[in-house]
């Protein structure tokens, strides 16, 4: 069988630039692809974190202007990962947050950017490197979705297009104006468009011109056809449910293996599930807990956004004190969240314990040391943190939406002496505060039952977290975009 192309598009990528969950799917998923028998180059922003780590990368094309400056498209490979990157020092040379400036805001010059590195998607997809043209071009999120768009408005044999959704709260919106500084057709601002309300909406482009459209879970795949969970988008989306899909993501499980995590404090696996103590103790000591093996220890890994719900857990402290629990949380965002942890870390020393900030290592830490996992969000795409703590033998308390709703076994009444067969962890809805008191009272129930937590434990390390089954998804939907498309080729020329 040929070897099938496939150019990923993506503003970040794990483990040289990331902010969230889509920079460990762009840096896992090429390998796993290779397994399907597709190959997979990544173009990603020359941000200098990229370009510091591909010191041999070669020149494959030169541009005296291009979105307003000098730009060159580098080749070169990192940690088996094939990189093709936009070095434009116009648009990309600024160190830090991919997508903010110093202030914290977002950059005002976003727009162009982003445009830029979809066209040059585009670009290569059309044949700008004659011995790299790919049969699918892969666009992630708002900011690659201009791809499938300028693919779209390219007259001739164009590549198979994909628009991935990793989250539908993103939507890359700009001013009108915009469509004329990023080289879009005037004709392309209308309703079945790019136009959103009088903006230029680049996922909505994506989302309207790609030829099948993904996002990262199944329940995720329906909600976002619903007023309530659609973003604003949810009637494009409906028209569109026949080329709609929900692929679960996948982890690394070799950078998430916690019999080979070079960052927690005692390596173990489910036969050996005592040694989980050691992390336990090490987790209690940096976020300077008290030394109590039996009090159940609540985890938190996450952005400290609206979305996240952890206002929710904030409602909730009353009763994680009083049952006993502590909590270790690690996070950044929003302030009046971080600021409602730090207050109450300093009421409760001893028993709540938070970090703020982003640090990769402490968050495997936490995953091999606490006991539960805490994910209430109000909508979550997917969800990579639960998967993380399933292999971890940390319990899983999640929101029931979402990629959450997809991956966690709700263990059921555990006050009936009993867990659900398969269970992992456990599920609430509505997403309120009652609902998680709900959940940490029945978690908590389990805890104390030494049996019925080891089969937890258990179960969850024996989910499938990997990304194997899940890229034998995606390559199935690439083949499948290909005989499609050389279906209707046929039918043109015969008609
Ligand atoms: P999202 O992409 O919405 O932020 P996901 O659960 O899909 O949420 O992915 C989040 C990823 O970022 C996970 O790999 C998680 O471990 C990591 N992460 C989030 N916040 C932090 C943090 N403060 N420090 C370290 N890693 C973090």
């Amino acid at each position: 069988m040929t070897l099938l192309r496939v150019l990923s598009v993506t503003s970040e990528i794990y483990p040289l630039i990331k902010t969230g969950g889509l920079a460990d799917v762009a840096g896992a998923l090429p390998a796993a692809l290779a397994d399907c028998g597709i190959a997979v180059k990544t173009l990603v922003p020359g941000y200098p974190a990229i370009l510091a780590a591909m010191p041999a990368a070669e020149t494959l094309l030169e541009h005296g202007s291009f979105f307003g400056g000098p730009a060159r498209l580098l080749s070169g490979t990192h940690q088996g990962l094939e990189l093709l990157v936009l070095d434009a020092p116009h648009l990309f040379a600024r160190p830090g947050n991919p997508y903010l400036g110093p202030d914290g805001k977002d950059w005002p010059d976003n727009a162009v950017r982003f445009a830029a590195l979809s066209r040059m998607a585009a670009d290569i997809g059309l044949g700008a490197i004659a011995p790299l043209v790919p049969d699918i071009v892969h666009a992630h999120d708002w900011q690659a979705a201009l791809a499938p768009v300028f693919l779209h408005y390219h007259w001739g044999p164009r590549p198979g297009t994909v628009m991935t959704v990793h989250n539908l709260a993103y939507q890359g919106l700009f001013p009108y104006e915009t469509l004329a500084a990023v080289g879009l057709p005037p004709a392309s601002f209308t309703v079945h468009g790019l136009e959103y309300y009088g903006q230029v909406g680049y996922l909505k482009g994506g989302l309207q011109f790609a030829d099948r459209i993904t996002t990262v879970s199944p329940t995720y795949a329906l909600e976002i056809q619903t007023e309530d969970g659609g973003m604003g988008l949810a009637g494009l989306l409906r028209e569109r449910s026949a080329v709609l899909s929900g692929i679960l993501n996948g982890i690394d499980t070799s950078v998430w293996n916690p019999a080979a995590d070079p960052d927690i404090a005692m390596r173990y696996s489910s036969d050996a599930l005592s040694q989980r103590a050691a992390n336990k103790v090490a987790l209690q000591r940096r976020f300077g807990l008290d030394s109590k093996p039996d009090a159940p220890l609540l985890g938190v890994i996450s952005r400290l956004s609206p979305q996240k719900g952890l206002d929710l857990l904030l409602a909730n402290l009353d009763k994680v004190l009083s049952d006993g629990m502590q909590l270790a949380l690690l996070g950044s965002g929003d302030r009046d969240i971080q600021d409602g942890y730090l207050a109450a870390a300093r009421l409760h020393p001893g028993r709540i314990g938070v970090v703020i900030g982003y640090d990769e290592a402490l968050a495997h830490l936490i995953q091999a040391g606490s006991d539960m996992l805490v994910v209430p969000s109000r909508f979550e795409p997917c969800g990579l943190t639960q998967l993380c703590a399933l292999r971890y033998g940390a319990v899983p308390i999640v929101a029931g939406v979402g990629g959450l709703a997809d991956t966690v076994v709700d263990a059921g009444q555990i006050d009936a002496g009993q867990i659900e067969d398969g269970a992992t962890g456990f599920k609430f809805a509505p997403v309120t505060a009652d609902g998680l008191a709900g959940a940490l009272r029945r978690a908590v129930a389990a805890f104390h039952d030494k049996v019925a937590w080891h089969r937890l434990q258990r179960n969850g390390m024996a989910t499938d977290v990997s990304w194997r089954n899940r890229a034998t998804r995606y390559a199935e939907l690439y083949h499948d975009i290909l005989a499609t498309r050389r279906i209707a080729t046929h039918h043109v020329a015969t008609s």
